[in-house]
């Protein structure tokens, strides 16, 4: 079948992945396997930017995000997965973009503003995170990707990208294609106290954890703060176990049986919780299952980025060759 077009995403390796990105981004990248020729990143150069001092553990870092991608239905047999610094071509894209991209351009965008602000004391700000959205235009054109896939917050990312490729043509001709958004509507997951899930809040649940620590963790969570207990009416649209009944069950009977009994208060948290829980575990446990089964088998893992990297750098040498040339850099070929 005839590929609509092809896709460049991917992760920063800080840490574990949990049930947030799988509903969020992950399932969408595997149901686009078929239709898209997919290279998927794990940017570890991107996770320097802020995280420069941390080095010691990223081997690990990669190899837990390649579980992750793996186990959630990223396929090497349909996409390209690779590791950033496995390609240096990216490297040099980044500083040949970098000369024609204007400073103020990098200074008005709005994550580095935001990372500057939430930046833990005594930690100084390198070039390389003013840089980021170089570096992420590089990542995307090297591929020649015409399609994003974006969440909305990321569009100006993306228009920044296009500025890029939009001068860099314009200076040295057609070049690169203009990557397009594709709007992608991200399911959004609380964490286990409400706010939205996020690894840096501590209130995840990842994928790597057992069927175990998610029973702990369902049964810590918060829920509706009026419904002290049993008898207490509650409210299930305020509830974020009841988002984790409505993502998991696609019962409606027992979805409305469920909000009828907790609004009446004949339904206890701690049960709405474990049935939920359960809900959970039928849903996403396989893929906890064959994560797993997958942190056993490293060797695999390793061969799976091994190869992706030399698909990848296969089609960046191409790139890089018409860079020069269309740069007037090649003068020893
Ligand atoms: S019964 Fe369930 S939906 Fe209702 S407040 Fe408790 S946990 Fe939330």
């Amino acid at each position: 079948m005839a590929k609509k077009g092809r896709i460049l995403s991917g992760h920063r390796p800080t840490g574990l992945l949990h049930i947030g990105h799988y509903e969020g981004t992950l399932r969408n990248w595997a149901a686009m396997q078929d239709e898209y020729d997919c290279f998927f990143e794990i940017a570890d150069w991107h996770a320097l930017t802020t995280g420069y001092d941390q080095t010691a553990t990223m081997p690990e870092r990669i190899e837990q995000i390649a579980i992750d991608w793996l186990a959630s239905g990223l396929d090497p047999e349909r996409s390209t997965l690779f590791v950033q610094s496995d390609v240096p071509e990216h490297a040099e894209l980044f500083l040949l973009l970098g000369m024609v991209t204007p400073v103020s351009w990098l200074e008005r965008c709005p994550t580095y503003k935001d990372q500057i602000a939430n930046l833990s004391e005594g930690i100084s700000t390198g070039f390389g995170l003013l840089g980021y959205p170089v570096l992420q235009a590089a990542d995307i054109i090297m591929y020649k990707a015409n399609v994003v896939p974006v969440g909305e917050d990321q569009l100006p990312h993306l228009e920044l990208t296009r500025e890029i490729v939009r001068r860099f043509n314009n200076f040295f001709g057609d070049v690169f294609p203009e990557p397009d958004a594709l709007l992608a509507k991200f399911a959004l997951v609380p964490g286990t106290d409400g706010r939205k899930m996020s690894k840096s809040y501590g209130n995840d649940i990842k994928l790597a954890d057992t069927p175990d620590d998610v029973r702990k963790k369902m049964k810590s969570m918060f829920t509706d703060p009026t419904k002290l207990r049993m008898g207490d009416p509650g409210h299930p649209d305020e509830c974020p176990v009841f988002v984790y009944h409505r993502m998991y069950n696609d019962d409606e009977a027992q979805l409305e049986q469920i909000k009828t009994e907790c609004e009446a208060g004949t339904l206890g948290c701690v049960d709405c919780k474990m049935q939920a829980c359960d809900k959970l575990l039928e849903g996403v446990g396989p893929v906890m299952e064959r994560r797993a089964e997958l942190a056993e088998n490293l060797d695999y893992v390793r061969k799976v980025l091994c190869d992706g990297a030399a698909k990848a750098r296969e089609v960046a040498r191409e790139t890089m060759s018409e860079v020069r040339a269309a740069m007037h850099l090649d003068s020893t070929s």
